[in-house]
């Protein structure tokens, strides 16, 4: 298997001198899915900022370690960059553009396609995927619901049509109704053969829908391993799936 992702000893800091990751390796392969997960500020946040290069805009940098996205070194500080080298980030709260519509949230997100055919079969898949977005396409994206909002985050980042998406706690305030169906997207979208990597605090959720799973602490890998066997470590169960 091609590797999609393959992180080395990476440590970032935060205002120059605060740790937000220490020594943080990990991979990903091709056409996986695989979740991160930890608790409140163990730095699932800052791995995919490091990912999208968008570490500046929190003050934050990489002090040490390397980053290959399908077999190339990415570096720098455009995001624009993390973009070309085939990486979506869907971020932490959703972000949408609350003023403007579904539709154009989504052609916000497809400034990266190469060409008018490729933006219309990435907004044809959004639509399939959410089939309630194709029907509220000239709503504005502030009047519609937490759901709502989370799917056009994820059809926003998947008009660029990334090789790897990120997400960033998609089921965050959702209702659980929601976050299945979320979850069904997520699973889909890796069945059409985009990678994923998904950080979520929701670990029952994370460890269904994703085969191998690393665990962060502090800014540290403590744990890995299939999701499977994850599932049913006494550490995960203790620690994030609420002791059942
Ligand atoms: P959460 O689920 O709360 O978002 P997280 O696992 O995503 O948590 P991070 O947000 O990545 O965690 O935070 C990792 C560490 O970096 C924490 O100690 C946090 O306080 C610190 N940190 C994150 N962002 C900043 C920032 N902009 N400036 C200073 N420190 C930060």
């Amino acid at each position: 298997m091609t590797s999609a992702l393959a992180v080395d000893g990476l440590r970032v800091l935060y205002n120059r001198s605060i740790i937000g990751l220490s020594d943080v390796s990990l991979s990903v392969e091709q056409g996986q899915l695989v979740a991160l997960l930890g608790s409140n500020g163990a730095g699932k946040t800052t791995l995919l900022r490091a990912l999208s290069l968008t570490l500046g805009y929190c003050r934050g940098h990489i002090a040490a370690g390397s980053m290959e996205v399908f077999g190339r070194t990415l570096s720098g500080r455009n995001p624009h960059a993390a973009v070309l080298a085939g990486i979506a980030h869907v971020p932490e709260g959703r972000r949408v553009f609350t003023r403007l519509t579904v539709e154009e949230n989504l052609r916000a997100g497809g400034f990266a396609a190469k060409t008018a055919r490729d933006r219309q079969r990435a907004k044809d898949r959004v639509f399939a995927l959410f089939p309630q977005l194709a029907e509220k396409r000239n709503i504005r994206a502030g009047l519609m619901s937490g759901g709502e909002q989370q799917m056009i985050a994820i059809g926003r980042a998947l008009m660029s049509n990334p090789d790897l998406l990120m997400l960033d706690e998609p089921s965050l305030g959702l209702s659980p109704q929601t976050i299945e169906r979320v979850a069904d997207a997520i699973r889909t979208v890796n069945s059409e053969g985009t990678t994923v990597l998904l950080v979520e605090q929701n670990a029952g959720m994370a460890l269904r829908i994703a085969e191998y799973a690393y665990v962060l602490d502090m800014g540290r890998i403590v744990l890995s391993g299939e999701s499977s066997e994850l599932a049913t470590s006494p550490e995960v169960i203790e620690r994030y799936l609420g002791g059942v």
